[in-house]
């Protein structure tokens, strides 16, 4: 069994999109309490690895092919950035990073946004080229302007909304795939 209920989010986003592959290296931003890492783990089978970092830190313990580690994605700790080295570049980086939310509507908006474009700033240096990225995020008025400016350095952009996502939440996945390398 899994970690979290939001397992069902990435399974859906799998099932759309044919994400994972055995043998894959993956980087799951936000990935607290573990469930994803789980799943992403599972796919990419024994060959492959999933490095998990978020924030916090998690009680759940994962198979060899998972590594966990607690780092703040805006910080270049260097234990994150040696975590990463030997995994560079990922077949795949996905986020589920989310704030910790105040009430206020904008003021949340704005903290996923930032995260946003932080995995994004991850992804420009840290994905494969013909690798995808997805990344949840709290939509609002700015949406558009962070999906365009993911647009020339990915085949395809994607808008997704699971099933399993609570239709009241303004959440929803940009699905970026066949990364073209950071030169666009
Ligand atoms: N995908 C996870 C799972 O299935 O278990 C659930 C992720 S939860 C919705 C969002 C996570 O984003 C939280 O655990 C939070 O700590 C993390 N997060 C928020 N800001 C972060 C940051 N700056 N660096 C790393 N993780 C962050």
């Amino acid at each position: 069994n899994y970690a979290a209920r939001s397992v069902y989010k990435l399974k859906e986003m799998d099932k759309r999109f044919k994400l994972f592959k055995p043998g894959q290296t993956v980087l799951d931003l936000g990935a607290a309490p573990g469930s994803w890492t789980q799943f992403a783990g599972e796919r990419v089978g024994k060959t492959g690895h999933v490095l998990g970092v978020d924030i916090q830190e998690t009680k759940h313990s994962f198979p060899e092919n998972i590594t966990f580690l607690q780092a703040d994605v805006f910080s270049d700790a260097p234990e994150l950035l040696e975590a990463m080295e030997p995994l560079r570049p990922f077949d795949l980086i996905i986020s589920d990073m989310a704030p910790k939310t105040t009430g206020i509507k904008f003021a949340d908006q704005a903290n996923s946004l930032e995260l946003c474009e932080r995995a994004f700033e991850v992804a420009l240096k840290y994905l494969k080229t013909g690798g995808h990225f997805t990344v949840k995020i709290f939509e609002s008025g700015d949406t558009k302007d962070f999906r365009d400016a993911l647009r020339p350095y990915f085949g395809k952009i994607k808008n997704f909304k699971p099933y399993s996502s609570r239709s009241e939440s303004k959440e929803i996945f940009i699905v970026a795939l066949g990364f073209k390398g950071a030169d666009g």
